[in-house]
């Protein structure tokens, strides 16, 4: 009501400032991150369709163990990157509920020591575990929000995100490969012509009758391409740094350095064992990790927040 009649009248600066009031700042990052979801399988499907149907057919055809080595490297890594997707998206195992405290400590009211009782979601979270505001949930050990899976990495999905690094690099990487194998015999990267892999050049050149709109499609797509390759490189660095320390997102960013163990033992409790992790490489099986993603060894004490 106070709203409505402030809306009515007052200055142009005190209508702006209302405007940005009511505007809601986690729904743009909803959007956002359903947003990033498309854009990812927009450039899975499209790569997808232009390498097995375009691209894998000019550049192999006629000799027929390259294309059918090409068109299996396709496959594979279509369904690595879908499947090791779905892995991060279903990790719905990650959120808190009260059922964890309940196994923890039946019938107890107060929060543990150690825990929090989340203001937002009403829950008892257990140590390392921090409220999403976009997912809404408090997530065992949350790492970060990523905006391509439109889910939260915790304890139980982290490593089917790894994996999703590793083939966001290695399908970027083999795209760029086809893409670039094929472009370059028509347009040389190092000549003037080249200046078309820029973008907005590749957009003047095709004006100008320079280049066809299926050679500016696939300029744009190498960009978009690159770009991924570059997070993603990123993204797998970070994340067998923090693998290897035992570290969140969150705690590495806020210095939060209660929690150390070996590299090994911190490797183990997103991993499982060691000898499997070539085996998820390839398919991602269920592991039995290490802990439980609520109990935490802090320091090298083993002092136990039950
Ligand atoms: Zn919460
Ligand atoms: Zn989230």
């Amino acid at each position: 009501m106070e709203l409505r009649e402030r809306n009515k009248g007052g200055t142009l600066k005190e209508k702006l400032q209302n405007h940005y009031h009511k505007r809601n700042f986690q729904t743009d990052e909803k959007d956002a991150s359903r947003y990033g979801q498309m854009f990812f399988w927009g450039m899975v499907v499209s790569l997808f369709f232009e390498g097995q149907f375009f691209l894998v057919p000019m550049l192999y055809w006629g000799d027929t163990w390259a294309m059918i080595l090409a068109s299996v490297l396709v496959w594979f890594t279509l369904f690595e990157c879908t499947i090791n997707w779905m892995g991060t998206y279903f990790g719905q195992n990650n959120y808190v509920t009260s059922e964890i405290k309940e196994e923890k400590f039946p019938g107890q009211e107060e929060t543990p020591p150690g825990w929090i009782n989340c203001p937002k979601c009403q829950v008892d979270a257990p140590p390392r575990s921090h409220h999403c505001r976009l997912c809404n949930r408090c997530v065992l050990k949350r790492d970060h929000h990523c905006f391509f899976t439109n889910s939260c990495v915790g304890f139980y999905n982290q490593r089917f995100f790894v994996m999703f690094c590793i083939y966001m690099v290695w399908g970027n990487l083999f795209a760029l490969f086809l893409q670039l194998t094929y472009t370059t015999q028509s347009i040389p990267v190092f000549s003037w012509d080249g200046l078309a892999y820029i973008p907005m050049v590749g957009l003047v050149y095709f004006f100008m009758g320079y280049v066809s709109l299926g050679q500016l499609f696939l300029i744009v797509h190498i960009c978009f391409c690159f770009m991924c390759f570059c997070g993603g490189v990123f993204f797998l660095c970070w994340q067998i740094i923090l693998a290897a320390a035992g570290m969140t997102s969150y705690e590495a960013w806020k210095g939060i350095p209660w929690y150390r163990r070996t590299s090994l033992e911190n490797v183990r409790s997103v991993f499982g064992s060691i000898w499997k992790i070539p085996f998820q490489l390839l398919f991602p099986f269920r592991v039995d990790q290490d802990g439980n993603g609520v109990e935490w060894t802090v320091r090298s004490k083993t002092v136990k927040y039950q």
